[in-house]
């Protein structure tokens, strides 16, 4: 199978939305989609046609572009079935444990609440991937809007139990403040020094850092890495206080 080619569509201040052709089967989804034109004209200038939409969470900046691209594409939209209220027109809802598929690609869908009570994550196991919206980022997490830390916590789990080389696609480029509160966590954990000056200077030269992976969260990530739920639920209340 060949491997699928992602591409990154910064939108908004700070949101990424994924584009994912298989070019065994021509067919390209969109992963939680902020917005529709510059994501429509991002597929456009590679000659793909979108056919699918797939949402994390029911958040507008993950759902805002659904109408507008399923207007221009005629796009499949698949939703987490515990957000239908909040998501309109949603073709297949889905939940634990459903597969679903682009092309011969298939991800498994797993339940990762806290962020929203509902949210999702789509991993593609046999390519290595995976797409978690807003519940882990590079260096850190989502807040618990909707959930609690040991929702949270489970989630942290179950990303850690991903092979070190999964690339992970959060939602956002937010991993400059990420990494400024994971030195203050962890003050004598080298690699986040060594990775928030690298992070620095990617962002300086206007690079973006997202993929990451499962190894570097494991090492540097101070939610993911939190020993228990309450040292979790005190890390994301120290990082809401900023
Ligand atoms: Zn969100
Ligand atoms: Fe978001």
């Amino acid at each position: 199978m060949a491997e699928l080619e992602i591409l990154r569509v910064p939108v908004l201040n700070d949101n990424y939305v994924w584009l994912v052709h298989d070019n065994e089967s021509g067919e390209t989804l969109v992963v939680d989609p902020a917005v529709a034109e510059p994501v429509l004209a991002a597929a456009g200038a590679q000659g793909w046609a979108i056919s699918q939409i797939w949402n994390t969470h029911w958040h507008g900046d993950h759902i805002g572009g659904n109408a507008g691209i399923v207007a221009a594409t005629g796009a499949k939209v698949t939703a987490p079935a515990a957000e239908l209220s909040r998501i309109p027109d949603v073709d297949r809802p889905v939940g634990e444990g459903d597969r679903v598929r682009i092309g011969a690609h298939e991800a498994l869908v797993l339940s990762v609440p806290a962020h929203t009570a509902g949210h999702v994550a789509y991993h593609f196991a046999d390519d290595a991937v995976v797409f978690v919206g807003d519940t882990m980022f590079a260096m850190g997490c989502g807040r618990l809007f909707e959930g609690t830390a040991e929702q949270m916590y489970t989630n942290m789990r179950r990303f850690e139990a991903m092979p070190d080389e999964t690339r992970v696609y959060c939602a956002h480029e937010y991993t400059l403040s990420n990494g400024v509160f994971a030195v203050r966590a962890e003050p004598d954990n080298e690699a986040m020094t060594a990775r928030l000056a690298q992070v620095e200077a990617m962002r300086a030269r206007g690079e973006a850092t997202v993929p990451t992976t499962i190894a570097a969260e494991k090492a540097t990530n101070p939610f993911l890495r939190a020993g228990s739920v309450a040292e979790l639920a005190r890390r994301r209340a120290e990082k809401d206080k900023g």
